[in-house]
């Protein structure tokens, strides 16, 4: 049964979490409830020394890479209680994904924010059924603050209307939302670091289909890592951890990235196969002239 924890407890515990995620802490797992568990919920000082044993703030010298993870008591609700995000309370997906964005703010939590001129949070509709996620944000993209909107963005486009769609009909993200320099594919800690923010999206947004465009999208995504040849052409079952527990999820496939296709557009064929099955999970028809 929940347990309803006092003002100062709650406070307390929401404070050191929001200290760990200033400190890119965003893996907390349970351990083995402490003997003396029951005291936890009626003692502020108890309960937040047992976070700040497991999360105490770094000495100088200490290696942060250690600290990739903090240890929280098993209370059945523990997580829930004092991982609270500000859109936790919020049904609607539009004022969901504002508050996201809200909390993601002018963010320097990875070394990405070094090389960004705008942040490239996401567009679409917030209830759309359909989203893609790209890799990260070209030089297009990072001076208009939008995803997918040079010459590779022009191809999705293209590509969503041959789905019988327009781009406002869905829902485009990255995996991460400041360019990488050089166009670089991003590296593990800024993927790990930004993507809490993509999961929560995905759960605002709560699409029926997910589509990762390219191999670092679907490997991000899926914790996965095979060529394209073996991502595509089949159905992955996708739902954010802590997401809303009345919705069932998304189903997750994998296409070429319209950047990769301006590369080698032999694959665009191939490419039509992957959307096609979007379409027929969907119930879509293609407009006509794209079926011919
Ligand atoms: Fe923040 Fe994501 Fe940009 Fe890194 S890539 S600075 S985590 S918004």
């Amino acid at each position: 049964m929940a347990r309803i924890l006092e003002p100062q407890l709650r406070r307390a515990l929401v404070e050191r979490v929001r200290f760990c995620r200033e400190m890119g802490v965003y893996d907390f797992y349970r351990r083995a409830a402490p003997a003396n568990l029951g005291e936890l919920a009626g003692n502020a000082s108890a309960a937040v020394d047992v976070v700040a044993a497991s999360v105490s703030e770094p000495q100088p010298g200490e290696d942060m890479t250690a600290r990739k993870s903090a240890v929280l008591p098993a209370e059945s609700n523990f997580l829930q209680i004092i991982s609270p995000n500000p859109e936790d309370e919020v049904s609607d997906p539009a004022t969901t994904l504002r508050l996201i964005r809200e909390d993601l703010g002018e963010c320097t939590r990875c070394k990405l924010h070094l090389h960004r001129d705008k942040i490239v949070f996401g567009v679409g509709d917030p209830h759309a059924q359909l989203m893609f996620v790209g890799e990260g944000p070209g030089a297009d993209e990072d001076a208009q603050g939008e995803p997918f909107v040079g010459r590779a963005g022009q191809l999705l486009n293209n590509m969503i209307k041959a789905m019988g769609l327009r781009r406002e009909d869905v829902y485009i993200a990255n995996i991460v939302k400041c360019r990488p320099p050089g166009n670089r594919q991003p590296e593990r800690d800024e993927a790990d670091t930004c993507s809490p923010f993509l999961m929560r999206q995905i759960s605002a947004v709560k699409p029926k289909v997910l589509v990762a465009l390219g191999a670092t999208a679907a490997k991000n995504l899926l914790a996965i890592s095979a060529p394209m040849t073996e991502l595509r052409g089949r159905w992955y079952d996708f739902k954010p951890a802590g997401s809303d527990a009345s919705w069932a999820g998304a189903r997750l496939a994998v296409t070429y990235h319209p950047a990769f296709l301006l590369r080698d557009p032999r694959q665009k064929g191939e490419a039509w196969k992957d959307l096609q099955m979007v379409m027929k999970y969907l119930g879509m028809e293609p407009p006509r002239k794209a079926a011919e």
